[in-house]
């Protein structure tokens, strides 16, 4: 079932100085692109001097869902004002069941790890991720593939020299 979003009603839950940081995104572009994903939609959000973010938003059995990479401690942060805008002007058709990606069945193995794996400061999990891509072409690939870059830039790279 389709269901619309009151983005009157969000803004106001969210309030203002979360409102005006989420419009100034809006302005800046973010995010620029929106994926369906579990009913709901998920976005990646650039922002100057901040690591990117990646945010979904979503109409479940409890409401109106948010989840953000962000350690913001309420529950509707700028970039998920920001996404919500963005899908709202695409014209985004809402599910009035969406899933969130914390409930998304994850094999156990994999959420301990991811545990673990959150627990890293960025820029460490960057580099040990870096390592495992320069060695192992299948991580390189699905990083490029998760970064937005073809495959083919490396050949292209390789072939250059
Ligand atoms: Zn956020």
């Amino acid at each position: 079932m389709a269901v619309r979003i009151d983005i009157d009603a969000l803004r106001d839950a969210a309030g203002a100085d979360v409102c005006a940081a989420a419009d100034e995104l809006t302005v800046a572009g973010q995010p620029a692109e929106i994926d369906p994903v579990g009913g709901g939609v998920t976005g990646v959000i650039h922002e100057a001097g901040q690591p990117p973010c990646e945010v979904w938003v979503g109409v479940t059995a409890d409401g109106f869902t948010a989840e953000c990479d962000c350690a913001a401690d309420t529950d509707l942060c700028a970039h998920a004002v920001a996404l919500t805008a963005a899908a709202l002007a695409d014209g985004f058709a809402w599910s009035s069941t969406a899933t969130p990606r914390s409930d998304t069945a994850v094999d156990p193995r994999v959420a301990e790890l991811t545990v673990l794996a959150r627990a890293l400061p960025a820029r460490r999990l960057a580099a040990l991720v870096a390592e495992w891509a320069a060695t192992d072409p299948g991580w390189e690939s699905a990083l490029r593939a998760q970064a937005g870059h073809s495959a083919s830039r490396a050949t292209a790279d390789h072939d250059g020299s």
